[in-house]
């Protein structure tokens, strides 16, 4: 081993001025002449470590200048600030140690297919973008767990295998169990009331499995989903639960990760007005709004908006494009290639919302009531909003059997959707449950499901029944909204898509 004291990169403030030895990875180099510019990966940041010649032996210094991307070492050295440096600390080194060379490793700083990155999971979990988001996701689910804990909640681990539906019979992954079929759990709610009538307020937080049969940019077939279920509250508590929720996550996120979603390039501006109040509309008022005026002028504008900003992107295609045909150095020609790969994407994703524009127009416009609201007529409600949005008081024909009936209005149930801001669309679906003996009988019968597997569901309305209810909020769902990611995909470590498991 060398000298100086072992350290992590995000210690490296509490060492100016001092040796220390880093342990880490060759996240990227450049050299120049007498002069190496190693940038070292560690697990806890990046940082940039100087190597002149004369400060190290010369074997080494040759060394170093070949060594391969994601080769394992130590690295010793002087630590200095350096505002302008990644990290802000600066390495001036006096002595390094190969531990394990890599060559050829297949992700370069070039940009990459999504189909060859997906393949490479494996290795791509080193790149920047999916530290800082798997950084994130630590945070969310600490602030998850602290949020209730800290709310006098208890935590209750509902099973993953179930011999009855939870949500719809469409989506459910069946397992041979013994002989017997059983299903892979959609969601913790029913067995979560039953324990909710012994500790008061409870949650249940695992591994999700709903066999969509969509592809989407919002829909993993494996999730995880955080589900609170409360004793004694009513739509008004379920509402402000959530919206304080929401709010303790997202300020933990903007605290803790920052850097992070600077990185990424988060909207941090809104997040910092992710307060409580959110807004609140009824169903009914949300389908006014699509069918209204103020829709089409807000559809109208918003395709506008998409030419112009096609006609930008295009132009600056083009402008590379002269560009790449003059006396250019190779690392400026990969520069461009790249810049064009991401243009270009950027220029289909347009096109897709340019063509989807006058359908979604046309489903908003003819949206009857009573249907479910569709992804559409989430984004539009949602791209007019600067926080989230809660839906409330859907039709009961569109819902599932467990959600109890308003009784001034048995039309709608006590349920809500919290559709977070700027078009990204639902992040939680909650309700107050039905707690009434003879009205469930009454809805599982309807909704033609075997009042067989229900029967110590029905229990909890014999034995002391009570208004209840809980929500369920999809983690990977908030983080790719908190982080602005395009996919779903890139918020969970190892996805399962409808599509493709790849690794
Ligand atoms: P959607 O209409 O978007 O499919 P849902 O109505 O099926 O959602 P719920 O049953 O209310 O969703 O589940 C609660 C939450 O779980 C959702 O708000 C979402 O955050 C998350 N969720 C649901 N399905 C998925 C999925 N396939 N992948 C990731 N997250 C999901
Ligand atoms: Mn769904």
């Amino acid at each position: 081993m060398t000298s100086g004291n072992k350290t992590y990169i995000s210690e490296l403030k509490n060492n100016v001025a001092q040796e220390v030895t880093l342990t880490g990875w060759l996240y990227n180099s450049r050299a120049s002449g007498k002069i190496q510019f190693l940038i070292i990966r560690d697990g806890t940041g990046l940082c940039q470590c100087i190597v002149e010649k004369g400060n190290v032996p010369d074997e080494l210094f040759e060394q170093l200048k070949h060594l391969g991307q994601e080769s394992s070492l130590t690295v010793t050295g002087t630590v200095r600030a350096e505002e302008r440096s990644v990290g802000g600390y600066e390495l001036a080194v006096t002595n390094a140690e190969i531990i394990s060379p890599a060559t050829d490793y297949p992700i370069t700083p070039k940009s990459h297919g999504t189909d060859f990155l997906l393949k490479n999971r494996h290795l791509h979990l080193r790149s920047q973008r999916q530290w800082c988001i798997g950084k994130i996701r630590h945070t969310v689910i600490d602030a998850i767990r602290r949020f209730f804990n800290d709310n006098s909640f208890t935590l209750i681990d509902t099973p993953i295998l179930m011999s009855m539906a939870g949500e719809d019979q469409q989506s459910l992954f069946e397992v041979d169990y013994f002989g017997t079929p059983m299903f892979l759990t959609q969601t913790g709610q029913l067995h979560l009331e039953s324990a909710a009538m012994s500790f008061g307020k409870v949650y249940c937080f695992g591994p999700t499995f709903r066999a969509e049969k969509s592809k989407t940019r919002r829909h993993l077939t494996e999730f995880w989903m955080v589900e609170p279920e409360v004793a004694f509250i009513d739509l008004t508590g379920l509402l402000e639960l959530a919206e304080n929720f929401v709010s303790f996550i997202t300020a933990q996120v903007l605290e803790t990760n920052r850097s992070e979603l600077e990185t990424l390039g988060a909207d941090i501006a809104s997040l910092e007005k992710i307060q409580p109040p959110f807004y609140r509309l009824t169903y009914t008022e949300a389908v006014d709004i699509l069918t209204g005026q103020k829709t089409k002028d807000f559809l109208a504008k918003e395709l506008q908006e998409l030419q112009n900003q096609k006609q930008q992107i295009e132009t600056k295609i083009s402008e590379l494009e002269n560009k790449q045909t003059g006396q250019l150095k190779q690392w400026q020609k990969d520069k461009i290639a790249a810049e064009l790969i991401e243009l270009r994407s950027d220029i289909s994703e347009v096109d897709t919302k340019i063509e989807n524009n006058p359908k979604h127009a046309k489903l908003a416009a003819e949206f009857q009531w009573g249907k479910d609201l569709g992804g559409s007529d989430e984004t539009i409600i949602s791209q007019m909003h600067d926080k989230p949005v809660f839906v409330t008081h859907y039709p009961r024909e569109a819902k599932a059997f467990y959600m109890k009936t308003d009784r001034n209005n048995e039309e709608v149930v006590l349920n809500f959707d919290l559709l977070a801001p700027a078009g990204f669309g639902e992040i939680i679906g909650g309700s107050v449950r039905e707690d009434d003996h003879d009205r469930l009988v009454a809805r599982i019968k309807d909704q033609g499901l075997d009042i067989e597997n229900y029967n110590w569901y029905l229990d909890l309305r014999k034995y002391g029944s009570v208004p209840h209810g809980g929500f369920g909020l999809g983690v990977e769902r908030t983080i790719t909204w908190l982080t602005g990611e395009k996919h779903i995909r890139q918020c969970i470590p190892f996805p399962r898509l409808m599509d493709k498991v790849y690794i």
